[in-house]
């Protein structure tokens, strides 16, 4: 096994060099690396914090942990898989599906594993980033952040939070070692992954108080196991999995016309949101606590059919009074009740807008992502560049999430541009590629006058896809194949540039 990169010692420190470093190994780094590797580019790393690839379905174990895009959309469009065994997955078989991907394009040797990166640093005389890592340092001509935006877990600021004693964890950090049976559970959240989490264990817990401070709206969740002549034929036929995964793409790109289009049309999706909630709560008070006052979609519209059910159980109560304080072994809500509880599990998302490791990238003018994105909000170009930060690309960047279909789209969307970047860099002889600021500027314009008419500013909702400045920095306004005509090749066009040195400065070892 060999890795083709080059080692300057700095002091007695080694630096390892490569021309491209991929931070994170979810999808979207990951599917980079293969990308990279089937194009014969030997010379990049991919650097992961965590012990093995996946990203967020690495680190996302909780009980019922699953996928709410159909299984024949969550995958490679070059790595179908025939084996899921339903329509919807659960988390062990994605991540088993990711891992089996990393083997059998050979990527592995070119990860470095349990490699935190703490900071990178744009040094303009050397036209590289210098990046140190809990396993070293590193310098690379071009870094691509493929860190993803629900990596990093928010825990709420509530009084006392710390004080509890009891077990106590976030929903991204389940502790498997903790036995919540027979034992009395809180959950704070109601969102994607507390709907997941609750009827998991409800039945398993003495008592289980779900604190909710927005109701979610609910659908019901198509959900079945894919029957043997089904499987066969994804297996033999590749061709019929191909036309069923363009059926579903093209049946959940028609609701980009009421999201983001014309938000009035999710009427009808609220009427079938009404009618489950109706037929699967029977108890009026429990159902007025959880009917939404919001546009559905305005938030991520969720899918379950067992969630409601298990709100009526009689072990579970809902708690719509807000949380005043927390205390070593209870709850204190506003109304002064106090409820005395043994495990206190967090569900209450992730720092998506303001992600720490905003504060770790240095760019060219001295100040962080955090202060430019502070300034201006998260903004980006195609969601893969971003002013001010020359040689770098993220995957997953600004307004490029969605609500509706799979992530996967996006990111082998944007794999393409990035892919395209690159060759674009070595075929120019390009020393440094940077988005023009007007162009950047241009392009923000465009994507905040689309979203001004969407369901995500007009559905009277707060949510994780707004920024502090009210805007919204995450979601793709359009249809998801407009997306990947945008990116479809490299805009030099959009880019400050200037030319290349040769950078034979540095010996080439195997490591
Ligand atoms: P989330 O959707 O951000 O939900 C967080 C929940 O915590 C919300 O109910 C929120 O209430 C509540 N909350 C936050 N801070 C609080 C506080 N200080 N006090 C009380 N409540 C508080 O997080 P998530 O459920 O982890 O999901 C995040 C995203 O991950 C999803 O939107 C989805 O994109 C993805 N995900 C997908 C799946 C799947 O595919 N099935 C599963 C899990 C997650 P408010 O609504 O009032 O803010």
């Amino acid at each position: 096994m060999s890795r083709k990169v080059t080692d300057k010692a700095v002091g007695n420190r080694p630096v390892r060099h490569a021309k491209t470093i991929i931070i994170g190994s979810g999808f979207a780094g990951l599917g980079l690396a293969i990308r990279l590797s089937t194009q014969g580019r030997t010379d990049y790393l991919v650097l992961e914090r965590g012990s093995d690839v996946g990203g967020t379905w690495r680190d996302n174990t909780y009980p019922g942990a699953a996928c709410d895009v159909p299984s024949q959309l969550y995958s490679y469009s070059f790595a179908l898989n025939p084996n899921w065994s339903r329509s919807f997955s659960k988390q062990g078989e994605i991540q088993s599906y990711i891992q089996g991907v990393a083997k059998r394009y050979n990527v592995l040797d070119k990860h470095i594993f349990d490699c935190a990166v703490t900071a990178a640093h744009w040094n303009g005389d050397t036209a590289r980033w210098e990046i140190e890592t809990s396993k070293g340092s590193f310098t690379a001509d071009t870094v691509v952040s493929a860190v993803g935006a629900l990596c990093e877990p928010a825990l709420p600021d509530i009084k006392g939070i710390n004080t509890f004693e009891g077990e106590t964890f976030h929903s991204a950090r389940w502790n498997h070692d903790a036995d919540l049976t027979g034992k009395r559970v809180a959950i704070i959240g109601t969102g994607a992954s507390s709907i997941q989490i609750v009827p998991s264990i409800a039945p398993q817990v003495a008592t289980l108080d779900v604190y909710q401070r927005t109701a979610p709206w609910l659908l019901p969740r198509m959900d079945r196991p894919y029957l043997l002549p089904e499987r066969l034929a994804f297996k033999y036929l590749p061709g019929v999995q191909r036309l069923s995964r363009a059926a579903i793409y093209a049946a959940r790109e028609t609701q980009v016309v009421g999201l983001a289009k014309f938000p009035p049309l999710m009427q009808a999706f609220e009427l079938l949101a009404k009618a489950k909630l109706r037929t699967e709560i029977r108890d009026p008070k429990l159902r007025a606590k959880v009917t939404p006052n919001f546009r559905i979609g305005c938030k991520r519209m969720l899918i379950s059919n067992e969630y409601y059910p298990a709100l009526s159980r009689d072990n579970v109560d809902v708690i719509t009074d807000g949380i005043a304080e927390i205390r070593s072994n209870s709850i204190v809500t506003e109304d002064g009740t106090e409820r005395e509880i043994d495990a206190l599990i967090v569900a209450t998302g992730f720092h998506v807008t303001d992600s720490p490791t905003y504060d770790t990238i240095v760019g060219r003018d001295g100040r962080t992502l955090a202060e430019v994105f502070d300034e201006v909000g998260q903004q980006g170009y195609k969601g893969a560049a971003v002013a001010n930060f020359p040689n770098m690309f993220f995957l997953l960047g600004p307004n490029v999430g969605l609500g509706h279909t799979s992530m996967v789209y996006m990111i082998e969307s944007q794999i393409n541009y990035i892919a395209d970047a690159l060759s674009t860099v070595d075929r120019m002889g390009l020393r440094t590629v940077e988005v023009r600021r007007d162009a950047q500027d241009a392009y923000n314009k465009g994507l905040q006058a689309k979203l001004a008419k969407s369901v995500w500013l007009t559905g009277g909702c707060a949510s994780w896809y707004l920024d502090k400045h009210g805007n919204n920095t995450t979601l793709w306004p359009d249809f998801t194949f407009e997306f990947r005509r945008l990116t479809k090749t490299f805009d030099v066009s959009a880019y400050e540039t200037t030319s290349g040195v040769s950078r034979n400065d540095l010996k080439v070892v195997a490591v």
